[in-house]
């Protein structure tokens, strides 16, 4: 979850003003940037609009970055909000296309699944306070979030791990998770009530641990589904790595995984690492592009006639 040594290094020289750093630290992250704008914003001028206000944002922002996450999700972060902000439409806000097929389905009123806001009880002991205490809790629920995930994938639960994301990321209800799982309504329930419970024993464990100044905070409450979603969308617990998309896009991963990522990709079709993909789809056609111009050249070249 938190910055690289590499990437502490960019950051590092970006804070100097080193224009060069700053030059590739822009062309590394453009084009997945730009991807994940043109999803939204079909038109190619708006989406590099928000792509370079995106950058400003990131320089702006710099000196408070905590390094909380790595580089590309706080730049995903980023440029959603830019999103959500300047185009104040419900689909502005979903980062899955699943989140599309569900509302067009079932749409009855409320059109997007995001701005459910919690009952005042959910509110009052995990949403209520801005202030510090407040940061410090949700800090300890996305790590209780990050251990689920990485638990999972550890067993190779993926399985259970693809359930959670459709409900907890995506907001998806347990009926529809049971007819794409091809499982009934209760286990879906049963596989909710369990990983729930571990993450709130997570954390009252590390609350246990974090001996606080201020009032502890009650680790039995219900933690909001929102809350949930909120952290899923900002940290992006279960979202493959960019390298590893790349394999998958090699066909170079394990079956399990390569599965898992095909899921995450097309079915919960997670528009982070769409852009990604996108991004790196590109890529690889312009390097195939580019050494199928070197390979013209070469067998060209000698007929090129030449003045004696
Ligand atoms: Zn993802």
């Amino acid at each position: 979850m938190a910055v690289t040594k590499g990437e502490q290094y960019f950051l590092d020289r970006i804070r100097l003003g080193d224009e060069q750093v700053w030059a590739d630290f822009v062309s590394r992250y453009r084009g997945r940037l730009l991807r994940f704008a043109r999803a939204k914003l079909p038109q190619r001028a708006d989406a590099e609009d928000v792509v370079q206000e995106t950058f400003i944002a990131f320089l702006r922002s710099i000196g408070r970055y905590r390094g909380e996450c790595d580089l590309e999700t706080y730049l995903f972060a980023l440029i959603r909000r830019k999103i959500i902000d300047s185009y104040r439409s419900a689909g502005a806000r979903k980062v899955c296309l699943i989140q599309d097929a569900w509302d067009s389905d079932h749409d009855e009123g409320s059109s997007d699944l995001l701005d459910v806001v919690p009952s005042p009880a959910q509110t009052a002991s995990w949403y209520a306070r801005a202030d510090e205490q407040h940061d410090q809790q949700k800090t300890i629920l996305a790590e209780a979030l990050s251990d689920l995930v990485d638990g999972l994938k550890k067993n190779l639960n993926l399985r259970d791990l693809q359930i959670i994301e459709m409900l907890l990321y995506c907001q998806i209800p347990n009926k529809e998770v049971a007819r794409k799982m091809g499982l009934d309504e209760k286990a879906v329930a049963l596989i909710k009530h369990r990983n729930l419970k571990q993450i709130r024993e997570n954390v009252g464990h590390r609350l246990g641990i974090a001996e606080h100044k201020s009032a502890p905070m009650n680790a039995d409450a219900e933690i909001p589904d929102s809350l949930l979603t909120d952290l899923w969308e900002y940290y992006r617990f279960s979202c493959p790595k960019r390298n590893t998309i790349g394999a998958y896009m090699l066909g170079t991963l394990e079956p399990d995984w390569h599965k898992y990522v095909e899921f995450h990709l097309n079915v919960l079709g997670c528009r982070f690492c769409r852009a990604n993909l996108d991004d790196l789809q590109s890529q690889s056609q312009e390097t195939q592009q580019e050494a199928f111009q070197a390979r013209i050249m070469e067998s060209t070249i000698g007929f090129l006639t030449r003045p004696m």
